[in-house]
C-alpha cells in the first residue's frame, strides 16, 4: 500500500477493500437505527444480524453468543467483570503477568481496590508453569489467560486450561485478540465461557469488536443503556462497523489456510534470514509455539526505537518491545517476565506479517536490516565488550 511496507500486523490492519465497500452503504444512504421498526431499520438490523453469524463461524459459537462491542478492550473488560460478577468483591482473579494492559491494568486496579489477584509468572520462553496454574484455581472466582501474547506470539496452552478452569468450575476468560482470523478457533471444543476479539487486528476497522459469551455463562453488562445486543451491551449499534466486521470474519476464514502455510513461511524467511545475518540478535520466546505472523528479535546493545526510526526512512513500518513513558525507555512487560536481559529488551524489534504482505517486502527487510544494525552499533555507547555500561 503506498510504497509503504507494513510489517506491524498485530498493532493494527488496513482495511481489506471487500470490507471498505460493504461498509460505504451503511455510511451513506443505509443509515438506519437498527431498533427502529421501517424498512429502512430492518435492513440495517438484517446486515447486523448477518455479521453476527459471520463472526460466529469464525468461532465456532452460536450467534446469540456473540455481543458486538467497541474494541478489545472493551470486550475483555467486560468479560473480566462478569466472570467475577458471581463471586462478589472478595472473589480472587487469576491472571499473568504478561496479558495486555486490557487486562493486566484492570487486575491492576482491582487489585489496588483490595480484590485479591494472583498474577502468574513465565518462564524464560515465555510459558506458563501448568501445575502452578491448576493449584492457582482452587477457590478462584474467575481465570482470564490470554491465547496469544501480543508481543511475542507465543500461545497459551488453551486446550489445556479450559478444560481445567471447567473442572474447577471457575469462570474462564481468554483474551484472543492477537488469534482470532490467523488461526482456527471452535468453541464447542474448547470450554472457554468468554472470548474476546477485535476488528481492527484482522482487516476490519477500528471502533468495533466483539465478544463470546457461552449461552449460561454470567454475564454483567458492561455498558448499561438501551436493550440492544439482546440487553446485553447499550448503545446504538455501530452499524457500518459490524458490517466490516462481519465481511472481515468471512475473509478471515477463508485465508485461515494461508495464514498457517504462506505466512508462517514468509515470517520464518524473515526471521531465519535476520538472525543469520545480524550478530547479536536472539528470537524471544519459544520458537515453535507462536503465532504464524509474528516474530520478537532482541538485537542487543542498541536502541530498539532507534532500528524503527532507520527502518521507517526505508518506509517499513515495525514495533519495538518497548513504550517510551515520561521520558524513561520502560522495557516490555513481557520481556521483563521472561527475565530478558535490559540490554537486550532495549532492543527488541516486533515483525508481524498479514497475509497481504509478499515476499518482496520480506527481501526489503532483509535488505536493511543488518546495514542498520550494524550503522548503530557503531554508535551504542554500551560496547559488545561491556554490555552492562
Ligand atoms: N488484547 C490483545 C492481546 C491485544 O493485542 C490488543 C490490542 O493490541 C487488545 C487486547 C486491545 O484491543 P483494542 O485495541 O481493540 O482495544
Amino acid at each position: 500500500m503506498s510504497g509503504t511496507i507494513y510489517f506491524d500486523n498485530n498493532a493494527t490492519t488496513f482495511v481489506a477493500p471487500e470490507v471498505f465497500e460493504a461498509m460505504k452503504p451503511f455510511l451513506a444512504e443505509e443509515y438506519g437505527n437498527p431498533s427502529s421498526l421501517y424498512k429502512l431499520a430492518g435492513r440495517a438490523k438484517a446486515a447486523v444480524d448477518a455479521a453476527r453469524e459471520d463472526v460466529a463461524a469464525l468461532i465456532g459459537a452460536e450467534p446469540d453468543e456473540i455481543i458486538f462491542t467497541s474494541c478489545g478492550t472493551e470486550s475483555d473488560n467486560a468479560a473480566v467483570l462478569s466472570a467475577l460478577s458471581g463471586g462478589g468483591a472478595g472473589a480472587r482473579l487469576v491472571t499473568t503477568s504478561v496479558e495486555h494492559p486490557a487486562v493486566l491494568n484492570l487486575a491492576k486496579r482491582m487489585e489496588k481496590e483490595g480484590r485479591p489477584v494472583t498474577f502468574l509468572g513465565v518462564d524464560s520462553r515465555g510459558e506458563l508453569d501448568m501445575d502452578e496454574l491448576r493449584g492457582s484455581l482452587d477457590g478462584a472466582g474467575a481465570l482470564s489467560v490470554m491465547w496469544a501474547n501480543n508481543e511475542t506470539g507465543i500461545l497459551f496452552p488453551i486446550e489445556e486450561i479450559a478444560p481445567l478452569a471447567r473442572e474447577k468450575g471457575v469462570p474462564f476468560h481468554t483474551d484472543a485478540v492477537q488469534v482470532v482470523g490467523k488461526m482456527p478457533i471452535d468453541v464447542k471444543e474448547m470450554p472457554v465461557d468468554y472470548l474476546a476479539l477485535s476488528g481492527h487486528k484482522l482487516h476490519a476497522p477500528k471502533g468495533v469488536a466483539a465478544l463470546f459469551v457461552r449461552r449460561g455463562a454470567p454475564f454483567r453488562e458492561f455498558l448499561v443503556g438501551g436493550h440492544q445486543e439482546g440487553g446485553r451491551r447499550g448503545g446504538t449499534e455501530n452499524v457500518a462497523g459490524i458490517v466490516g466486521l462481519g465481511v472481515a470474519a468471512r475473509l478471515a476464514r477463508e485465508g485461515l489456510e494461508d495464514e498457517r502455510t504462506r505466512v508462517r513461511a514468509m515470517r520464518d524467511r524473515l526471521e531465519e534470514g535476520l538472525l543469520s545475518t545480524c550478530e547479536d540478535a536472539h528470537l524471544n520466546g519459544d520458537p515453535g509455539n507462536r503465532l504464524p505472523n509474528t516474530s520478537d528479535i532482541s538485537f542487543d546493545f542498541i536502541e530498539g526505537e532507534s532500528i524503527l526510526l532507520l527502518l521507517d526512512r526505508e518506509g517499513i513500518c515495525a514495533s519495538s518491545g518497548s513504550a517510551c513513558t515520561t521520558g524513561s525507555l520502560e522495557p516490555s512487560h513481557v520481556l521483563q517476565a521472561m527475565g530478558v536481559p535490559y540490554t537486550s529488551a532495549h532492543g527488541t524489534v516486533r515483525l508481524s506479517l498479514s497475509r497481504y504482505n509478499t515476499d518482496a517486502e520480506v527481501e526489503r527487510v532483509l535488505e536493511v536490516m543488518p546495514g542498520i544494525v550494524k550503522r548503530l552499533r557503531q554508535l551504542s555507547p554500551f560496547g559488545r565488550a561491556d554490555p552492562a555500561g
